[in-house]
């Protein structure tokens, strides 16, 4: 059976290998806490990247399908708003320890659609399972704030929900990312529509399960499929009250555009070149491994994958030693034990990351690796590219300008580490950087001089845990970063303040005479 359609959590009813699946079932929409058949006219093939076999089918659902999803979050919504804090603390106290026992079968998932590592797979889901755990701790986060403000008087303020909210979400963390939503948007007491990757909405749909065996009521999460169709529907529908967004800037910017302008609260995260400076003065051995592991792992499809290495002096004499900690990874089917990278995502985006080594090559860098053309053995049809490492990368190169989103690491040589700073601050996106150094005054000056939103000291992928929120910037966000997602902004975000200010005299003796000046209570 494939992922979508089993309930089970142990290993025998779920796909754990790459074998192809005999009958693969088609993808359902989740709606009032059931799976729904689409009556699509429409499909979109998914293909596992590591044999480019038939995993399922994904409809791009009919607008009577998605309007039917956004009626039943509708109707969920008073009666959720209306549930007390501690009862939804309660169902996601449930959810938290049914995503713990259904990970492995999660991460299976996760590895057959989207194609990385079962250990790479795991994290992906505890990344998001623990915004779930954090947003357990909606009680003490979610306190408004009270002040007696005159005699009598006091002002208090309250946090509400905003009503039906969506995601719209990219393929690169199938659990992680729907997870950024689903928690902190319903222990916050909103109905949500998540719309998966049409890539890889596997995850979701687990995800999906769980949250009607862990006690949502029917309504309070709704899954739809499909592409730029369905997207619309969302930034068009006016019921839904606010969009996560996170994927490419192509995508992001349109919809940050169109949602905005149809009076919707909108949080998008969007693409990046990370980069990394490396000081001569730096623990070689720990930097030189976290760079392989940054720029390779998850094949480089991480909007935090380190994609840009810029060597400082005579770090640039490293590259070779770089490249044997690349030749010893080892690449095959995400399934297969001891896998360093899988797949991309499909053949197209092979074909892409390719053109661009071509690029390089062709602009005059210096190819170290060439993962070109490179496959294992057991998987000849898979979307594979070897880690690629590119030297003398100067920044007007395609390569250097574009997010190549694969195992590619460009390497640009400067003098110091005012032109690597400078360097970095010219780049137009702004999600993660980092810098490897023994001296704590560069450390704590280059955390100062930075301008990226997350900066990593000795950590090649400074991703903050959810007790902190993700805060990339410049065009790595839209909207100048004003809506980040988890963390107390994330609660911001899918709440709206209300303020009350009462007055009760405790004598009840009020003077017969009406005032009509503005009150203001001093
Ligand atoms: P994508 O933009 O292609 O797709 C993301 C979502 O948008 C999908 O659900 C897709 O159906 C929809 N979409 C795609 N094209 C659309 C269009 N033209 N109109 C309307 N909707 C459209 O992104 P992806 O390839 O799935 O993900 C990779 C990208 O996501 C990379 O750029 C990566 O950096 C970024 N990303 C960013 C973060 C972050 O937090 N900054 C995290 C993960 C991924």
């Amino acid at each position: 059976a494939a992922p979508s359609t089993s309930t089970d959590s142990s290993p025998s009813s779920y796909p754990t290998s790459h074998d192809k699946i005999q009958q693969p079932a088609d993808t359902q929409m989740f709606i009032d806490n059931k799976l729904v058949p689409s009556q699509a006219e429409q499909w979109i093939d998914l293909f596992d990247p590591a044999t480019n076999n038939l995993v399922t089918r994904v409809p791009q659902n009919t607008h009577e399908e998605m309007t039917a999803a956004v009626d039943s979050a509708e109707k969920a919504f008073p009666a959720w708003k209306a549930t007390s804090v501690l009862a939804r603390q309660q169902i996601m106290f449930k959810y938290v320890a049914l995503i713990r026992e259904h990970w492995d079968r999660l991460a299976a998932s996760i590895t057959l659609e989207q194609g990385k590592t079962v250990a790479d797979a795991k994290g992906d889901v505890l990344r998001g399972l623990q915004v779930a755990e954090t947003a357990c701790g909606i009680t003490t986060q979610i306190t408004g704030e009270v002040l007696e403000v005159a005699k009598d008087m006091e002002t208090r303020s309250y946090r509400e929900p905003l009503g039906i909210v969506a995601a719209i979400c990219p393929f690169n963390f199938p659990a992680m990312i729907p997870l950024w939503t689903i928690p902190v948007a319903t222990i916050t007491g909103n109905t949500c529509i998540i719309k998966p990757s049409e890539r890889d909405p596997g995850a979701t749909m687990i995800l999906a399960e769980l949250a009607e065996k862990a006690g949502f009521p029917p309504g309070v999460v709704n899954i739809i499929h499909g592409s730029a169709k369905t997207v619309d529907f969302i930034l068009d529908e006016p019921r839904i009250k606010a969009i996560s967004f996170v994927g490419s800037n192509k995508a992001g910017e349109y919809i940050y555009s169109r949602a905005s302008a149809n009076g919707k609260r909108v949080q998008a995260n969007l693409g990046a070149k990370n980069h990394c400076a490396v000081m001569p003065d730096c623990n070689k051995n720990h930097a030189l491994n976290a760079i392989a592991g940054a720029a390779f792992g998850a094949a480089g499809q991480r909007c935090m994958a380190l994609s840009a290495l810029v060597l400082v002096g005579e770090t640039k004499d490293w590259v070779p030693e770089i490249a044997e900690r690349a030749k010893e990874l080892s690449m095959n089917g995400g399934f297969e034990p001891n896998t360093d990278l899988g797949p991309v995502i499909s053949p197209q985006a092979k074909e892409r990351i390719e053109s661009l080594i071509g690029t390089a090559e062709k602009e005059g860098a210096t190819i170290v690796l060439d993962g070109r053309g490179k496959m294992p053995e057991k998987y000849p049809n898979g979307n594979f590219v070897g880690p690629t490492i590119i030297a003398n990368v100067t920044p007007e190169m395609t390569c250097y300008k574009e997010e190549i989103f694969g195992p590619v690491l460009v390497c640009v040589n400067v003098e110091t580490y005012e032109d690597a700073v400078n360097l970095i601050n010219s780049n137009e996106y702004g999600n993660g950087v980092a810098i490897f150094t023994r001296s704590g005054s560069t450390a704590q000056r280059f955390q100062k001089e930075i301008e990226a939103g997350q900066v990593g000291i000795n950590v090649p992928i400074p991703v903050p845990l959810p007790m902190f929120s993700f805060t990339g910037n410049k065009k790595s966000v839209a909207g100048g970063g004003a809506n980040t997602f988890y963390g107390k902004p994330g609660i911001q975000f899918y709440t709206q303040q209300k303020t009350v200010t009462s007055f009760w005299k405790a004598d009840d003796a009020v003077s017969t005479r009406a005032k009509v000046n503005m009150p203001t209570q001093s």
